[in-house]
Parts: structure tokens; sequence; C-alpha cells
């Protein structure tokens, strides 16, 4: 077979693209691991593509990653190679099955509600809304109220969560990781039983709930058979960061591995803490007997020769791996730049200097991102593009979604549908004046007792101060307009309330324009309701949230979600002990060894030019155990001295600087000061 789209690929990828599918059999399970870089996710494109060009049902292939950008650009991938193949291209969108585990499993569990008893109008709960539910149930067994050093509804959220996704014991999982509140096993056990029932009389499931659901009916050989006959190939990357029950779910799916491959690099897994778990890939060839081929890949396409050799010294300290080593033709006499800065205020001037300098240059912002650990870390570049006008997108931060406003009209939405919904209940019945939290408590409760509870709406009772306003409410609720129509009158009901509630009313009223533009494009509430809460459009520096369709903006992303994607240049925040490796975890090895591999991920995203800040003085936000605070920071653990000679070093300052200009006065957090007297 001479086709022309393979001739690119190298040896080993070609091997892979092809492995079994030259017979009319289902091909045996194949497992590819290897290093960043490698055209791994690439092979993956052409082998899906292959299976097109040659007659494959585009519904019958099943592919999955770890978020909705990098399954459509897979897809636009396959489009583009297969367009170029056959002249006449197979739309991406014939591909009806590509998405995240959680997206994939919320629609089979739509699909299959009736037949796994579950309500097909099941709402799904975002983390901040499943912490919100914590919390009544907390509150409703009077954990919170008595025992006032119990964990807080994000630590309950996150220990329910870890138990759930690794399948261990609730004690295995808080000895590991969450020693500081083992005393309180009895009580969180009981909490976690009451959580899952209240879900389950609201008719809600969380994130967590898509993987166990779906595990759960998979246990079922019928049902498993059933599903497992729906896809001929199953295909999917960036494996080492799966857990226990999506591994429990793919073995149940292609029980002989037929079909199956799988892609990932084992030094590339960051998402223990949400446990994932490395022996999945790890494991996976002896999961099938006989055992699934492994293909390894060499070659690095992407970084330039010094940057590849600091990122390989970094990883080499790791004290278990199984990807080797890999090269890369790409020379380069620019070394890695490690950057000492006296504050995290300069260290955001310095990157945005050269940012700018690099355009000026020709290098367009969009080839050039900002990469941080948490969030809360891009405050001061955040601060320094936007007073020097420079537009950015941020990925993995704080969310669109996030916004109260668009929460609001999104939980009128949702008690609408499902009026057992209590989050979102008690959201928004509270909008409306005269309404607090304990008439709304009541208020759901009648709904809860009522048969009917969309006939109820009508006939219960508001407080008097409410009434004038229940009429209009309770119309909204019980409208049976078409969608997205439906939007357009929950927007009606709640656009006064703006005004009321928020000074900015009118650059919000232009964001829930904006979601009713994104609202139009989905065929059902559900469809809608489901991707927004599973993968809400990122935070734009954009004050209306316009999107920022064909400028050019440089790209802030948390290195999580900057997994498998690259740029020209790559800027990583604060390569300093305290924030990689972050002194908020347990100090074990075991997440030592994961915050090397963080570094490891974030190097490995930088095509031509990659520099590293190292502020002296680092302001450490913690939610728990020490509080807020500045530390004297060092140089990261993971570039000892003995790998410094790979790094360009330099220390900067504006004084420095030819154009010098003087310095800000160090930023003073005056809340966080405040805050920090009640601690
Ligand atoms: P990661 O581990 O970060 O997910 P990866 O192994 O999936 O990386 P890709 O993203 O597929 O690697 O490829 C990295 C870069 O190398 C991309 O720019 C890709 O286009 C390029 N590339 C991949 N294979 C080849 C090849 N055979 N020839 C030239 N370039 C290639
Ligand atoms: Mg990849």
């Amino acid at each position: 077979m001479a086709a022309a789209y393979l001739d690119k690929l190298n040896d080993q990828q070609r091997a892979a693209v092809v492995f079994g599918l030259d017979g009319p059999a289902l091909p045996p399970p194949l497992l590819v691991i290897a290093g960043a870089g490698s055209g791994k996710t690439s092979m993956l494109a052409h082998r899906v593509a292959h299976l097109l060009v040659k007659g494959a049902d585009p519904r019958r292939i099943l592919l999955m990653t770890f978020s909705r950008r990098a399954a459509s650009e897979l897809t636009e991938r396959v489009a583009r190679i297969t367009r170029q193949a056959m002249g006449t291209p197979v739309a991406a969108e014939a591909l009806t099955w590509t998405g995240t585990f959680h997206a994939v499993g919320a629609r089979i569990l739509r699909e299959h509600a009736l037949s796994i008893g579950l309500h097909p109008d099941f709402s799904i709960h975002d983390r901040e809304d499943s912490a919100d539910l914590m919390n009544l149930s907390r509150h409703g067994l009077g954990l919170s109220k008595t025992e006032s050093r119990f964990p807080t509804k994000g630590t309950c959220l996150a220990i329910y969560s870890r138990a759930v996704n690794s399948e261990e014991p609730l004690a295995v999982v808080l000895r590991a990781h969450f020693p500081w509140c083992a005393g309180w096993e009895a009580q969180l056990k009981q909490l976690f039983g009451a959580y899952v029932t209240a879900k389950q009389a609201q008719n809600v499931l969380d994130y967590d709930d898509l993987l166990l659901a779906w595990a759960q009916v998979m246990a079922d050989p019928g049902f498993a058979a059933h599903l497992g006959a729906a896809w001929d190939h199953v295909l999917i990357d960036e494996y080492q960061d799966t857990n226990r029950l999506q591994a429990r779910i793919l073995l149940a799916l292609k029980p002989d591995g037929r079909g199956l491959t799988v892609v990932g690099d084992d030094a590339q897994s960051i998402y223990a803490f949400r446990a994932a778990d490395v022996r999945n890939i790890l494991d996976f060839p002896a999961s099938f007997a006989p055992r699934a081929d492994v293909v390894t890949l060499e070659r690095n396409y992407r970084s330039t020769q010094p940057i590849l050799a600091a990122a390989n010294a970094v990883i080499a300290g790791a004290a278990e791996r199984y990807t080797k080593d890999l090269w890369s033709d790409r020379a380069s006499a620019a070394k890695p730049r490690l950057v000492t800065v006296a504050t995290e205020a300069l260290q955001a001037r310095y990157m945005v200097d050269r940012i700018l300098e690099d355009r000026e240059a020709g290098m367009r912002l969009k080839d050039q991102a900002v990469l941080f650990r948490t969030s809360s870390h891009a405050v001061q570049i955040e601060v320094e593009l936007t007073r020097r006008n420079v537009p950015y997108v941020k990925f993995g931060g704080l969310k669109f979604l996030d916004s109260a406003h668009v929460k609001d009209l999104l939980s009128i939405l949702r008690l609408a549908r499902n009026p057992r919904d209590r989050v979102a209940g008690f959201r928004v019945l509270q909008l409306i004046p005269g309404i607090g939290p304990r008439a709304a408590g009541r208020i759901l409760d009648a709904l809860d007792l009522a048969a009917d509870p969309r006939a109820a709406w009508e006939q219960i009772t508001p407080p008097p101060k409410a009434s004038a306003d229940w009429p209009g409410f309770a119309a909204a609720m019980t409208t049976d307009a078409p969608w997205p129509a439906a939007l357009g009158l929950a927007r009606a009901w709640y656009d006064p309330h703006l005004d009321r509630l928020h000074e900015d009313a009118e650059s919000r009223r232009a964001d829930l324009l904006q979601l009713e533009q994104i609202a139009a494009g989905h065929p059902s509430a559900e469809a809608f309701l489901t991707e927004l809460t599973l993968d809400p459009p990122d935070a734009t520096s954009d004050q209306a949230g316009a999107p920022l369709k064909d400028e050019d903006y440089l790209i802030l992303s948390t290195i999580h979600s900057a997994k498998g994607q690259e740029w020209r240049s790559v800027h990583i925040l604060n390569a300093v002990d305290g924030c990689i490796p972050s002194d908020l975890g347990t100090g074990t090895t075991r997440d030592l060894e994961e915050e090397r591999r963080l570094l490891y991920v974030a190097m490995t995203r930088a095509k031509d030019h990659l520099t590293l800040g190292l502020p002296l003085r680092f302001y450490v936000s913690q939610q728990t155990r020490n509080g807020d605070r500045h530390v004297y920071a060092m140089r990261t653990r993971f570039i000892p001295g003995s790998i410094l000679d790979r790094f360009e070093t330099l220390n900067w300052s504006p004084a420095v600087q030819a154009d010098a200009v003087r310095p800000a006065p160090a930023p003073i957090d005056v809340a966080a000061r405040m805050r920090s007297m009640w601690r």
C-alpha cells in the first residue's frame, strides 16, 4: 500500500498506524507508549484516517481523549488527512463518537436511562454544584455545626471523588492522601451515604457518577456486550491519565482487546490527584491473552535539541520510568532560559516584555503560551497583560460558567427541566426578593412531595413579600416553549434581576446573549447543559466575554490543561520549590514524582523557545492548613546544580534595562491581610 499520507510518518509510526488492519478481522489490542512530542497523537489521527480510507464506518469508531478541545483537534486532523487521501474528506462530524470519557458516559447514560433505572432528564452537577450539595448534606447531618474542624465541603468532595475513582476503601484513601482527615472516617462515611441519597432523590449525577454509573452498568455482561458491539474500533489518547473506573469500562467494552488502541506516556502522568493510575498503561499489555503488542517511538519532532536535553535531564531524576529518552535533530544554539527575578510582579514584567518583543519580531501571540501550576498563580501576569493591552485566553482556570450570572441562568434552565435539583433550586429561588434560604427550603420540600413537581409550581404559596413576582416565575418554570426559545424565556425572567444584583449589569447582559447564541447551536436543552457543564468555554481577557475569534491572542494555561499541546515559545511561571513541587501535597515520594512529571510536561510543550521564571519572593495562597503567606523561594529541586548547565541562567531586574522604568512598589494584598486577622 503506497498511500501518500503515510509517507510522512517514520517507520515506527507507520507500523502503529497500519497495525492489524490488512485483513477483514478486527486488529488485536495495541499499545503505543512513548515520550513527549514523539508523534503519538499524530499517529492516532493517521490510524483513524487510515481506517476511514479503508472504508470503516465512522459511526462505529469511538475516539476518546482528555478534553473536548483535544478531541476536536484530533477529528479536524483526521478530516484533513482524509481530504488529502481521498479528495472527498470524511467530515469530522461523521465521527459521531468522539469526546472525553465523561461526555461519552453522559451520552450513553442518557440514551439508556430508562433501561438502567435513571431518569433521562437527570441534571449534571459541576464541581461547584457538587460541593454545594455536599454542604447541604453536611448541614443535614449537623456535621458542620457541632464539629467546627470538620473538613470543608471542598475537601469532603475531593475525598469522596478520590475514593470513587480509585475504587479504594475510604480508610485507605484517607490514610494515603488526606491523613489530617483520618479521624473523621465514620462521619465521612455517613456523609457520603447522605450525599448519594440526596443525588438520587434530586435526580442529579455528578462528574464522578458519569464514570461510576457507566462502569456499574458495564458489569452486566448483557449490557456490556450490547454496548461493545456498537463500535468496531475504540481508540484512546493520553491513556496514562485514566483511572481504574475508565480502565474497567474499556476492558468491559472490548474484553478480548480486538479493535482497541491506546496511546500514552507514563512520564506524563499528572492526574493522580484525580485518582489516575499509571498502572493502567503499564498493565495494559498483560490484560490480554496473548499479550497486547507494544510500539514505542524514539524521535521527538517537536522541540529543539537543547530544550529536549533539559527536559530529559529533569525527568532522568525520576524514580521509575518506562518510556525512554527521545532524540531530536532540530539543532539550535538557544538553551532554555532560567530567569531569576525578585518578585512575581517582575517575573510578569519580564515575560510580557519578551512576549511583546517576539511579537514585534513576527511571532504571533497565538504561538506563545504562559503556563502555571494553578490558576491563582496567573494573577500577576493577567494584571500585566491587561495593563499593556495584550489580549489573552485562559485555559483551565476560572470559567465563563463560574460567573454568577451565567450560573444563575443555567440554574433556572436546570430547575425548569428538573424541579428536584435542590442546588439549582436554592440558587434560583433566592433570586426572588422575599425568598431566603428557609423559604426556599420549604418550597423545595413541597415540590419534592408533589406527585408531579412541574405542575406543583403554580399551586405553591410563596412568602407574602414574594407573591407579586411568583406568577411570572411559575410561568417561566412551567413553560413548554420549544428549545432554544425556552432559554430566551428564562433570560427574559432573569433580566430585571441583573440590574438589582450587579453594578456591571450591561456586560453581564452581553454574556447572557452570547450564551443564547451558543445554545442555538445545540439540538436540546440536555445537550446544551451537558456540554457546558462538562466542558465550559474558556475565560477571555475581553470583559464582555465575546469570543476572540480571528484575533491574535496569548494563551494562558494551567500545565494540566496544556497536556498534548505545543507552542513555539513557552514561559513557565514559578519554577520554585513550594510551587513545583507544591508544598500542598502530603510530601510522599509518590506525590513528589508526580510534581517532577508536571515540570516535564510543561517543558516539553515548547518547540523553539523555553523560559522558566524563578521569583525569589513567591506568594503562596493556601486555603488549607498554613494560610496565605510570602515565602522566600529557591530554584525547584528538579533542576539541581548538576543539570544547571542545560540552561542559560540570568538575573533580571528592570534597573539593568536600557529603557528602565521605575519599578512598581511591591503589591500589598490588603484583602489577604484582613482575612489573615481571623485565622
Ligand atoms: P505529547 O506527548 O505531548 O502528547 P505526542 O507524542 O502526541 O506529544 P504529537 O503532538 O503527535 O506528539 O507530535 C508532536 C509534533 O511533531 C507535532 O507538531 C507533529 O505535527 C510533529 N510530528 C509528528 N510526527 C511527525 C513526523 N513523522 N514528521 C514530522 N513531524 C511530525
Ligand atoms: Mg499527544
